[in-house]
């Protein structure tokens, strides 16, 4: 299978477009057509373990792996995971589930790709021939960082550097990327928020000058955020896990339309559902649930996409973004796949940081795809309540997805379509405000507050959070966003 660029003029195979990360002009990689997955596909997963039905999804855009090399690199990251089951899904009412992410080492749901990312970059430099070192940039809200930090770790060939907005994250993010070991990892934080320092690291992908600097000294960048494809596709494979489990535990009818409430911040997580969708999973809606940087909620209203507005620091860390990279490969698809157009469309976002869609097109997202938000307010409420009549402790951003969903049901009271809500970070990540919820106690200390929060809900806790306390911290560097490219050629000189 061939991948194009949403915004024109290349087609790749999978294997180059994992190595890039990025196209050339600075869109994002996208697959020539949807794979099928036909119902008797589906069917024969309800007996296949999670690697395996992660190996068949995955195999079909990456048709130049090997499959039973696939396949073993699969069972290998998932068993880096607490369970035997890396998506568990849990029912906490009559017919509303929750899809459990974040049992990887990491304890968010970016484990779910980032534990295989690895393996996916190695056989694609192998596949293409590259000889160069890989240098991973990763911009981070949060949870990408620690979770591809831990992914390459003493990979060889590979150098990684993470930078995270230095306010931007919670502490216990924070903690767990500074204290981070392995011999080719940096972490630095950068004055600003998430978007600036996105922009800042897209800006070294593009910038001409870099690239040629980084060829001197034998290295090629390639990137483990969600832009990257290899980010997404074993993305696409817990929506069918998920699937699957319903129908063989008989919750639903093998063919039965189902409902995602996804909590969603670059539009990576919910984007993979979609795909599925394409491929003939039958998803019926998908529930966008934003913060308070509601930018999505009112793009998937209105048709217009405008981040000039206030920016907001919520409990929910992950989501405070306002340019959500994925929406590209949405719109494109919106569009009719119309390259030209979505290229100017993102020019326009660059310049005005706004930009609009057509009515057609819009009916076309709305088809599938409705968006809600939930404030601070709101999104305790939502936790505490589901607490309260179900003893079900959930994360933060989890927490503005139940939200959404709830706002749906309220709204749809003969809606008999079952939904599965997206949980995707374990609470203890977020542990005061978790606590706050749940108990309205406020603690100042995270550690106290893991305490605090085991005590009232009798959830184990993490040991690789616990462990955060005693390890020393290898990271305290903060720069100014012009400064990044200075730190890339400090790190790979080092
Ligand atoms: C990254 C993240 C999100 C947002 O996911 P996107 O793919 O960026 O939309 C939501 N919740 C948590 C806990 C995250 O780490």
């Amino acid at each position: 299978m061939k991948f194009i660029s949403t915004r024109g003029g290349e087609k790749v195979t999978g294997s180059r477009a994992i190595v890039k990360g990025l196209s050339e002009n600075g869109g994002l990689y996208v697959p020539e057509k949807f794979p099928a997955v036909s119902r008797e596909e589906l069917e024969a997963m309800l007996e296949l373990s999670y690697a395996e039905r992660a190996a068949k999804v995955i195999i079909k855009f990456l048709d130049e792996f090997d499959e039973k090399e696939l396949l073993s690199a699969c069972e290998e990251a998932y068993s880096r995971f607490e369970r035997n089951d890396p998506a568990p899904l849990v029912k906490i009412d009559d017919g509303v589930f929750m899809l459990e992410l974040w049992h990887g080492p990491t304890c968010a749901f970016k484990d779910m790709a980032l534990t295989l990312l690895p393996y996916l970059l190695r056989k694609s430099c192998d596949l293409c021939g590259i000889k160069e070192e890989i240098l991973i940039l990763v911009a981070t809200s949060g949870d990408t960082g620690k979770a591809a930090l831990e992914g390459f770790k003493d990979a060889d060939g590979v150098k990684i550097c993470v930078f995270y907005p230095s306010d931007g994250v919670s502490k216990m993010q924070k903690l767990q990327m500074a204290t981070q070991d392995g011999k080719n990892v940096n972490v630095v934080a950068v004055k600003g928020n998430f978007d600036d320092c996105q922009t800042a690291v897209k800006e070294i992908f593009s910038n001409e000058t870099y690239a040629a600097q980084l060829k001197e000294k034998n290295v090629i960048l390639s990137s483990a955020n969600s832009i990257n494809f290899g980010r997404l596709v074993p993305q696409i494979a817990y929506y069918f896990s998920a699937y699957a489990d319903l129908v063989s535990s008989n919750q639903i009818e093998m063919g039965e339309e189902i409902d995602f409430a996804v909590p969603t911040g670059n539009f990576g997580n919910v984007l993979a559902a979609y795909y599925a969708k394409r491929m003939g999973l039958p998803i019926r809606r998908l529930h966008c649930a934003s913060n308070e940087n509601k930018v999505i909620a009112d793009f998937l209203l209105s048709g217009v996409y405008d981040m000039n507005r206030e920016f907001y620091k919520t409990t929910a860390p992950s989501m405070d973004i306002l340019l959500s990279s994925n929406l590209e490969r949405l719109v494109f698809e919106a569009s009719g796949r119309n390259a030209k157009l979505t290229a100017q469309r993102m020019a326009q976002l660059k310049d005005t940081g706004k930009y609009a869609i057509d009515p057609q097109e819009l009916a076309f997202i709305q088809e599938t795809f409705d968006g809600g938000y939930a404030d601070e307010e709101t999104s305790v409420e939502a936790m505490y309540g589901v607490f309260e009549d179900v003893g079900y402790t959930m994360d933060t951003h989890t927490g503005c997805a139940v939200k959404v969903a709830l706002d749906w049901f309220d709204k749809h009271k003969k809606d008999e379509t079952k939904t599965v809500i997206v949980s995707t970070a374990n609470p203890y990540k977020f542990p005061q405000d978790v606590l706050y919820a749940v108990t309205g106690n406020d603690v100042k200390d995270s550690f106290k507050g893991i305490k605090r929060l085991h005590a009232a809900t009798a959830m184990a806790i993490p040991k690789c959070l616990l462990e955060l306390r005693d390890k020393p911290v290898r990271f305290s560097k903060t720069v100014d966003s012009k400064k990044l490219f200075d730190e890339v050629l400090e790190f790979i000189s080092g």
